[in-house]
C-alpha cells in the first residue's frame, strides 16, 4: 500500500491534507474517446438557453479512455488523484435537498460534467430522482458511492453499527439503482480510524475516499465564495468534495463549469480512473 503518494498513511486521518499545489500539468497524448453528448440536438431543443444565457458553451471534456484506468490501490486512504495529469473528480455528498440533487443530476446531463455521488440513502432525494439519475448511473457519467445510510459519526458507533450503516446504503444502492458501491466509502465528516477501516474493508469498502479541496458549502455560503472555492481547488487530480444539501451551488454551475473549462481539466468519477475490483468479497 506505500507505493502510491497518494495513499496517506493509515495514522493522520481527519485533517484534510494539503491540496497539491505544484503539479505539473501533462495534458495525456492518448486519443480521447470520441462520443459526446448531443450538445447540438440540446441546444436544438432548447432554443430557451440561447437567449437566456448566451450562446450555448461547448460539452466539458470527456474522461480519458477505458485504457488509461490503472491499479485500483490497496487498503487505504484516498484523497487525491494518482500521478499528474489533467484529472478532476468532483464528489459531492449527502443529498438532504432533492432539488439540489435534481438540479446537480441537470447540471451533468446539460454540461457532460462527470461527478461521484456520495450517498445517504436515509434522504428521500435519492429515490425521488431515481428516474432522473438512472440513466447517467448506467452509463457512467455519475457513480454512486457510499456515505453511510444514515450520516452518523462512525468513530462513535460499535463495530456491528458501523457494519450496519455501511450494508443497509448497499442494499439501498443496489437495490435502487442496481449499484454496487465497492471499494469506496466515504465517512461522513471525514471521520474514521483503525476501526472504522477495518469494519469497512471486511464489507468490501477498501478506499476511505477523503479530498484534497472543498467547495466549503457543508452549511450555506454564498455564491460568490462558492466561485472562489472551485477557482482554488479545481486542480489536476484533485479530488473536491460538495454537497446536494444547499440551493447556492445550484446558482453557480455555468461558472464551476468555465473554471474546468479554461483549465481544460477532464472531469472524472474513480471508475473511470480506477480498474474495478476482480472479484468482489
Ligand atoms: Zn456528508
Amino acid at each position: 500500500m506505500n507505493r502510491r503518494a497518494f495513499l496517506a498513511g493509515l495514522g493522520a486521518l481527519i485533517t484534510v491534507p494539503p491540496a497539491v499545489a505544484t503539479i505539473e500539468v501533462i495534458r495525456s497524448e492518448i486519443a480521447s474517446s470520441t462520443t459526446a453528448p448531443p450538445s447540438a440536438a440540446l441546444a436544438a431543443s432548447a432554443p430557451g438557453l440561447l437567449s437566456a444565457g448566451g450562446p450555448a458553451k461547448p460539452q466539458l471534456l470527456p474522461p480519458p479512455p477505458a485504457s488509461a484506468r490503472v491499479a485500483l490501490p490497496g487498503t487505504g486512504v484516498l484523497t487525491v488523484l494518482p500521478g499528474h495529469g489533467d484529472l478532476l473528480a468532483v464528489t459531492v455528498d449527502d443529498g438532504v435537498d432533492s432539488n439540489v440533487v435534481r438540479q446537480y443530476t441537470q447540471f451533468a446531463k446539460d454540461t457532460g460534467i462527470r461527478l461521484t455521488f456520495f450517498v445517504n440513502g436515509i434522504y428521500r432525494s435519492w429515490s425521488d430522482n431515481a428516474p432522473l439519475l438512472r440513466p447517467l448511473v448506467e452509463s457512467g457519467q455519475i457513480q454512486l458511492g457510499n456515505h453511510t445510510w444514515s450520516h452518523p459519526d462512525l468513530t462513535t458507533l460499535s463495530r456491528a453499527q458501523i457494519a450496519d450503516q455501511i450494508q443497509r446504503n448497499q442494499t439501498f444502492l443496489s437495490n435502487t439503482f442496481g449499484v454496487d458501491a465497492r471499494p469506496y466509502l466515504r465517512p461522513p465528516y471525514g471521520r474514521h480510524n483503525a476501526a472504522v477501516r477495518a469494519v469497512a474493508a471486511d464489507l468490501g469498502y477498501t478506499l476511505t475516499t477523503m479530498w484534497s479541496g472543498s467547495l466549503a458549502d457543508s452549511t450555506v455560503i454564498t455564491e460568490d465564495y462558492i466561485v472562489k472555492m472551485a477557482d482554488t481547488h479545481f486542480r489536476p487530480q484533485n479530488i473536491v468534495l460538495g454537497h446536494l444539501n444547499h440551493a447556492p451551488v445550484t446558482h453557480v454551475f455555468d461558472r464551476l463549469a468555465d473554471v474546468v473549462r479554461a483549465r481544460n481539466l477532464r472531469t472524472v468519477t474513480f471508475n473511470d480512473v480506477f480498474l474495478r475490483p476482480r472479484t468482489t468479497p
